[in-house]
This record gives structure tokens, C-alpha cells and sequence, in this order.
């Protein structure tokens, strides 16, 4: 069997090369792991070795089969993920893919479903999905992906066989980066260590600079209002309000900070989004309490479908940033050396 193209994670690629090669892959796969850990790249990579048409290498990438699923159009595989980050897998997308399933395959053997961010799934969702893991037609394969198995109801994970991807060590990183991707040295070894082992981020980090600039600046200003009084806040409010686009993705940004803030006060550090962030999210954590979190998550989640129906933005804003927590000091400050 040739090597897939993916970095780490070789147990699990073995196990899956083999199940393809004797068409023993399971009705139901979940992959689980952290962020950007490798979870798609290795379900994305099975389902191309599973619906590719080549005699010898799968997936091969260039048969017809490997190029309809490249460009969105094989009839025998569908994608089914969030709206955005912070929708939810709603029963409907659910009842799409029982339609997707209740017909036999076009061009292949198998008919595959690939749901992102499973974790989220409604009640109704999740239920809807058991229905068919109970009786799949012997054709069907569903790839769930999702943070951790705890997020999940525990009558789904029993019925998938699951794949649970950990961090991968950092000079792996540090020398896949080198190697695949031409980084230099310093660079890859100061992005592996922030990745916290997932080589999806630093590859990001790598590629996109800008993108990390982003979360930086966002994470500041959040710092920055946390720490400012009254009369501060109002001024604050009018500057972020003055351009939408830079507001909708500090808000979006601010979103995920806070939800990673939840994770920890609840005891899933390890699974933050951010976790480059650790340490300054961390002494966050303590310093706010879980009502905070919870409310803050609401506003934010608010402000933003508000922000869609042409509310008025500066007393949106305002009213954001006077609910936010106030910090006498500067996470920043606290953090060892
Ligand atoms: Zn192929």
C-alpha cells in the first residue's frame, strides 16, 4: 500500500488502509481529537481510497472518481457540517442524508457521509442519525467527526468504531513543516510548540500569517475592554462599531474565546479551538465565573443574529461591552515566565 498524504497518525492510517483494502470498513467511523488535529484529512483521505476507481493505489487522485469528489460533484458522497461555527447539525440535515441513503449507489460500491462537528448535533439530530446507524442499508458508510466522545450520545458512539486522534509530538510537526511545507526552521519550531500537536493549526499558522495576526488583535481588544471602565467601554463601543466587517469577525472570534474559556472552567482544556491561547485564556478562566461565560456567550450569540436584521449597531455594541465582566488586572501579567 503506497503512504497517504497526511502527517502522523500512522496507527489509525494503517487500520483504515487495511479496512479498505478488504472491504471491512464499518457502517459507522467516528474520529475524534481536538481542533485541527488531523480529523478531516484522514476521514477525506478514506473516503477518496474508498470510492477511487484505481486497481492498485488508493486513492489515486486522479481517476474520475477522485476528481468528482475533489470538485463537490460525486454522486456517491455527501458533506454535512455547520452552517458556521457556531450552528448546530439540524434534524433536517439529518432527514437529507436518510433521502442521500434510501437510494442505491451511482458509480461505486459505497454511498459515504461525512458530518463535521457531529458534537453539535440537535437532540433531534443525534436521534435522527441513531435511527440510521440501527439499520444502515449494507451499502452505507457515515464518517462522524466530533471533539470528544463525551459530547455524544453514548448510544451513537457504541454503534461506531471509533478513532481518537491525539496530538501528534511537536518535532514531528517541526519537521513535517520543514520538510512538506519549506518552512524554515525557527519559524517551524516556534509554530509546532504553539500548535499544542495539532499540525493542522500550524500548517494554517504557517501558510496564513495574517489569520494568526487576526486572533491576536481580536484577543487584545477583548483584554483591553475587559480592563476598561465605564466611560472607556462607550468609546470603545463607537470605535468597534464604525466598521462591520472587522466587527462581525471580532465578534465571531470573541465567540469561540468565550466557548474556550467554557471548556476549561469545565474541565476540557484540552479541547479548546485556541489552544495556542492556553495560558492567557486560562488565568481568564478563573477570573470569570461560569454564569459570566454562559452569559456572555448568549449576548454574543444575540448581538450577532442582531446584527443581521439591521439592528442599530452602536447600541448593540455598547450594550456587548457593558455586559462583559470588568478585570482589575491584565491576564497578561500573570502568566510565568
Ligand atoms: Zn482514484
Amino acid at each position: 500500500m503506497p503512504e497517504w498524504p497526511i502527517v502522523g497518525h500512522a496507527w489509525a492510517v494503517r487500520q483504515l488502509q487495511y479496512a479498505v483494502e478488504h472491504a471491512e470498513v464499518p457502517h459507522a467511523l467516528l474520529f475524534t481529537g481536538p481542533e485541527s488535529i488531523g480529523k478531516n484529512t484522514l476521514a477525506e483521505l478514506l473516503v477518496a481510497a474508498m470510492l477511487c476507481r484505481d486497481a492498485n493505489e488508493v486513492p489515486c487522485g486522479s481517476c474520475l472518481s477522485c476528481r468528482k469528489l475533489r470538485s463537490g460533484n460525486h454522486p456517491d458522497f455527501v458533506l454535512v457540517e455547520p452552517e458556521d461555527r457556531t450552528a448546530h447539525i439540524k434534524i433536517d440535515q439529518i432527514r437529507d442524508v436518510e433521502r442521500f441513503l434510501a437510494l442505491t449507489p451511482v458509480e461505486s460500491a459505497h454511498k459515504v457521509v461525512l458530518i463535521r462537528g457531529f458534537e453539535s448535533a440537535t437532540a433531534g439530530a443525534a436521534n435522527a442519525l441513531l435511527k440510521t446507524l440501527e439499520e444502515p442499508p449494507s451499502y452505507a458508510h457515515l464518517l462522524l467527526l466530533a471533539a470528544d466522545a463525551d459530547l455524544l450520545l453514548a448510544t451513537i458512539v457504541s454503534r461506531a468504531q471509533h478513532i481518537a486522534l491525539r496530538p501528534l509530538p511537536v518535532a514531528e510537526i517541526a519537521d513535517a513543516l520543514v520538510s512538506r511545507w519549506s518552512i524554515d526552521a525557527g519559524q517551524a519550531e516556534r509554530l509546532a510548540s504553539l500548535s499544542g500537536g495539532r499540525i493542522g493549526w500550524a500548517v494554517t499558522a504557517a501558510l496564513n500569517p495574517e489569520g494568526y495576526e487576526r486572533t491576536q488583535s481580536a484577543l487584545q481588544a477583548l483584554l483591553r475592554v475587559l480592563r476598561e471602565e465605564l466611560p472607556a467601554r462607550f468609546e470603545s463601543a463607537t470605535a468597534l462599531a464604525q466598521d462591520g466587517a472587522v466587527l462581525n469577525e471580532t465578534l465571531e472570534y470573541w465567540s469561540i474565546f468565550w466557548r474556550d474559556l467554557l471548556m476549561i472552567q469545565t474541565g476540557h482544556g484540552d479541547l479548546l479551538v485556541y489552544r495556542e491561547q492556553y495560558p492567557v485564556f486560562d488565568v481568564l478562566a478563573r477570573s470569570v465565573s461560569l454564569a459570566d461565560c454562559l452569559r456572555i456567550l448568549r449576548h454574543l450569540e444575540h448581538i450577532q443574529e442582531a446584527l443581521l436584521s439591521n439592528a442599530n449597531t452602536q447600541l448593540a455594541v455598547e450594550n456587548l461591552l457593558l455586559d462583559l465582566p470588568e478585570l482589575g488586572f491584565d491576564p497578561q501579567t500573570q502568566l510565568a515566565p
